[in-house]
């Protein structure tokens, strides 16, 4: 647990939260500020930053949560279709440093757009700078 994370604090049991779900490695509650009736977060139980600092079992775990719950949480709303994605790290917009996915409930003509939208301008890459980013990422 961090001292001064809020999640941390919920999944603890200090600062209220609505559960809808828990496992023994996740917990998902709602979102106190939701974009859409519904919006729930799925938070791994102890506290990593990034997604990239989960451990193998515990990464299962949340994706495994997420696919149980979404079809959930969109029926319980009566939702069209379901938005799911996580902000990894501050310049996506990770504004609370505990790994969560958000589950965000999507009506037809809520006005919203798909996860294309949250990049800025698109790249215009060349096929050599394709090759390079596809060489540069299979050999990490
Ligand atoms: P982020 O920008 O880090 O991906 O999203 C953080 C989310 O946490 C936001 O959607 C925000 O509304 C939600 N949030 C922040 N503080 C609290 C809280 O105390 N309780 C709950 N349930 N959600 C919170
Ligand atoms: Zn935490």
């Amino acid at each position: 647990m961090s001292e001064d994370c809020i999640f941390c604090s919920i999944v603890a049991g200090d600062i209220p939260g609505r559960v809808v779900s828990e496992t023994e490695t996740t917990l998902a509650f709602l979102d106190v500020n939701p974009l859409a009736p519904g919006h729930t977060l799925v938070v791994p139980k102890d506290h990593h930053a990034r997604l990239g600092d989960l451990p193998d079992d515990v990464a299962a775990d949340l994706f495994a949560e997420v696919h149980a719950l979404a079809p959930r949480v969109e029926d319980a709303v009566d939702a069209d279709a379901t938005t799911i994605g996580i902000n990894d790290g501050e310049a996506a917009g990770q504004e609370v440093p505990h790994v969560h996915a958000h589950i965000v409930p999507r009506f037809d003509g809520d006005g919203g757009g798909p996860i294309h939208a949250v990049a800025g301008d698109r790249p215009d890459l060349s096929d050599a700078e394709m090759d390079d980013i596809e060489s540069a990422i299979t050999s990490t």
